[in-house]
């Protein structure tokens, strides 16, 4: 006994058990089914993050990013964090104090830049949408002569209302034109929604692991053209966030590849074993594939009785916003599927709270058994629960589509 012991009694571990998760399928607004190579590459043996073999993952894994992404950028890297902190680290370094920010209201997300940009010191100023509608061309252009604002930020794919945001070369047209760095949200639409950050004129794209890419969260990808990273390195004070700072992660990630913070490895291993299913099976084959599985589900859900939230111009395969049928409570329905299916999907979120599920059809969960499952289980759950829906015509449509 050492001489500072105070109690004889042992201490008592907590009888903690092995983990076993349950088994659920994955189709709700994230995180996705991980695909088993991911799940693979992440019990490969750590090595350093400075050591020689990691660099070469580092390269692979931003030469793989910028084909994702459809971009150039030498400035492309996985940020260490989820997609809010490749978002933070967009927003706090691109957005000066004094600056103004320009954001779109139709949605969750950009009520998030809108906290991250007063965070960083910047005014915020809004733009409108319905939630579930995409922002209109005209009114940006309204709201760029308004505001002239340093920055407009917009969200590609909105995981909160099942919108896709359409005409972005016109949004992107229209800010340059007013001298506005574009920061795009494409968290949801990485990997498994027509993405194209160069031809688009995109100046900044944030990202996130765990949607389409099927890839567990922990390392998000970030990309940032010349004028954008001009604009981080003539700052006057410093980001706000030292971890985030891309002044100083560029030491890590550029080419001195000098100690910041400490990668996670093994996120970086799962995030380069993603985006190598990514190239193996084709940018433009794999937003196919979203298309052809919500497709399939949309037609489901369709033939149910059930309309989707957004017009058809505006659906987000990767996000379905079904309508909830009169009649149902929408949280005893998810809390079924979760009960006796294993199955996750979500409720909607502010303006749409009550109104819509919110049924993912991201990456490895982008798959006909997925699909079925998922429009199976519904049907039958709301059948059971009295809803005014045709169960086999929808399980027939999807069974036919897929
Ligand atoms: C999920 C999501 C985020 C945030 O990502 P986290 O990984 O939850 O931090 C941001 N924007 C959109 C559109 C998202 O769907």
């Amino acid at each position: 006994m050492s001489d500072d012991t105070v109690t004889e009694d042992p201490a008592t571990p907590p009888a903690v058990g092995e983990l076993t998760p349950p088994d659920r399928t994955l189709m709700g607004p994230g995180p996705s089914d991980v695909h088993p190579r991911v799940l693979r590459a992440m019990s490969t043996p750590l090595v350093g993050h400075l050591d020689p073999s990691f660099v070469e993952i580092m390269d692979e894994v931003q030469e793989l990013l910028r084909y994702t992404f459809r971009t150039d950028n030498e400035w492309t890297f996985p940020v260490s964090g989820t997609g809010s902190a490749a978002m933070e680290a967009a927003i706090g370094n691109v957005v000066e104090p004094g600056d103004t920010m320009l954001v779109p209201t139709n949605g969750y997300f950009g009520g998030r830049m809108a906290s991250m940009v007063a965070r960083a010191g910047g005014d915020v100023v809004e733009v409108d949408a319905p939630w579930g509608e995409p922002l209109d061309p005209a009114d940006v252009e309204d709201a760029l002569a308004t505001h002239d604002p340093d920055v407009f930020g917009f969200v590609h794919a909105e995981t909160s209302t099942g919108a896709r945001q359409t005409a972005v070369p016109e949004l992107t047209a229209a800010a340059h034109d007013h001298d506005a760095l574009v920061v795009a949200d494409t968290v949801t639409s990485i990997g498994g929604v027509e993405l194209r950050v160069d031809e688009w004129g995109i100046d900044v794209a944030y990202a996130g692991p765990q949607k389409c890419l099927s890839c567990p969260p922990g390392a998000s990808p970030l990309t940032l053209n010349d004028r954008a990273m001009a604009k981080v390195r003539d700052r006057d004070e410093p980001a706000r966030s030292w971890y985030l700072d891309l002044s100083l992660l560029d030491d890590y990630w550029g080419e001195e590849r000098a100690y910041h913070h400490t990668a996670p490895i093994t996120n970086v291993y799962a995030l380069r074993e993603a985006l190598r299913l990514v190239a193996e099976e084709g940018i433009e084959a794999r937003w196919a594939r979203h298309r052809e599985m919500a497709g399939a589900l949309k037609a489901g859900m369709e033939a149910m009785g059930l309309g989707l939230n957004p017009a058809d111009e505006y659906w987000l395969p990767s996000l379905n916003a079904v309508r909830v049928p009169d009649g149902v409570d929408d949280c005893q329905v998810i809390e079924t599927l979760l009960e006796r299916y294993d199955l996750e999907i979500a409720s909607g979120l502010g303006d749409l709270e009550g109104d819509i599920f919110r049924i993912g059809c991201m990456g490895y969960s982008a798959r006909p058994k997925n699909v079925a499952y998922v429009v199976d289980a519904l049907g039958q759950t709301l059948a059971e629960m009295g809803a005014d829906v045709d169960a086999d015509a929808g399980r027939a449509a999807t069974l036919d589509a897929l």
